[in-house]
């Protein structure tokens, strides 16, 4: 199980459900999709996108995740 604190959570970027991430897998771009919840509605509580029809973690709770914050140079300097 992945788990941030609040404050990481807080300093990643915002992530929303039909967002176009690039793939650290293969290099394309794939949009993200929510998970269900039990009304069947899809949140942001997880996201996740899908590459090669397998299913990868995007974020969680409207975040990205942060191996999908893309490379800012001057920014992501401890990266
Ligand atoms: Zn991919």
């Amino acid at each position: 199980m992945i788990s941030f604190s609040e404050k990481e959570l807080a300093e990643l970027p915002v992530a929303n459900i039909g967002q176009v991430i690039t793939c650290p897998v293969c290099g394309g771009e794939h949009k993200l999709l929510g998970g269900h919840n039990r009304d069947g509605k899809e949140t942001t509580q997880l996201l996740f996108y899908k590459c090669g029809g397998v299913p990868y973690f995007g974020g969680l709770l409207g975040r990205l995740t942060p191996s999908l914050v893309p490379y800012q140079e001057g920014v992501n300097n401890a990266i």
